[in-house]
């Protein structure tokens, strides 16, 4: 049964779309099937993925708006070796059409219903807001992945995004975890960013990830080729960075299902 993440955090220039893009890919290459959803008019994970979003024929609006049916709207032809729903401007005004529909909340939950089983993965890349989009990841999603930069007011926003998550679990879908804590961006000689590591680890114990995302300019650079960074440069540290996560979450899976067959024969 698949698996569906939203990739979240209010602020923006964390790492969100660089690590659904990167994450995605290394899944791909591990033989899962993927699915990534652009939830951000930005339509950054579009571009990034080697979709132009200005050429797309759909995107996330006729998901969520014209309930057309997700294998109408995807694209397979992606950079990353998964398939993609765009995103572009577009999604802005799906945003405020949300608005005025019953069951806003629940669209995406419903648009993904009869395709879960379709894929291994699927990630939601969230706008850096909590508005009805992200609303909308949230209902449909199993789990949360939380990119963050290790810096000063890193944990008062997370444990206000932490505290948001579970308010709305409470009102759109009961059984939302936290799928993981990611620490992005991570530069090892600057001080405060250990002390913020060391906190974060102190505070959320095993949901922090511990593969790091070390700062690399080739996963910055590789969006402007439209690719992911493992097809772009290949031995560099972001690259191995995102396969080393790809291969902790797919252990931390394998772990969970040893302990539930061992919970089930047991009772
Ligand atoms: P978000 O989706 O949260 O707004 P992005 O993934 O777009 O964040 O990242 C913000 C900027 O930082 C982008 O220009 C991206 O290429 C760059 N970036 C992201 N992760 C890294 C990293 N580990 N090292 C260097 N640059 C990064
Ligand atoms: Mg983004």
């Amino acid at each position: 049964m698949g698996k569906i993440i939203a990739v979240a955090n209010q602020k923006g220039g964390v790492g969100k779309t660089t690590t659904c893009v990167n994450l995605a890919a290394s899944m791909a290459a591990t033989k899962r099937k993927v699915l990534v959803i652009d939830l951000d008019p930005q339509g950054n994970a579009t571009m990034g993925s080697g979709i132009d979003k200005y050429e797309v024929a759909h995107s996330a609006y006729d998901l969520l708006i014209d309930e057309m049916p997700l294998d109408r709207v995807i694209e397979k032809e992606t950079s990353g070796g998964y398939d993609l729903v765009a995103a572009n401007s577009d999604v802005t005004a799906a945003e405020v059409k949300l608005m005025e529909l019953f069951s806003r909340e629940m669209r995406l939950r419903n648009a993904l219903k009869d395709y879960k089983d379709h894929y291994d993965y699927i990630f939601i890349d969230c706008p850096p807001s909590l508005n009805m989009l992200t609303i909308n990841a949230m209902s449909a999603a199993d789990s949360v992945l939380v990119p963050m930069q290790c810096e000063y007011y890193a944990l008062e926003g997370l444990t206000a995004l932490v505290d948001t998550i579970s308010k709305l679990a409470a009102v759109v879908n009961a059984d939302l975890k936290i799928e993981g804590i990611l620490r992005t961006m991570y530069d090892p000689r600057n001080r405060l960013s250990s002390d913020v590591s060391d906190q974060l680890k102190k505070h959320f114990g095993e949901k922090v990830y511990r593969t790091i995302i070390p700062r690399n300019i080739r996963l910055a650079e590789a969006p402007s080729f439209g690719s992911p960074v493992m097809y772009y440069d290949k031995s560099s540290s972001g690259a191995k960075a995102y396969l080393a996560l790809a291969g902790e979450m797919l252990r931390r899976e394998e772990q969970h299902k040893e302990v539930s067959v061992e919970s089930a024969s047991v009772g």
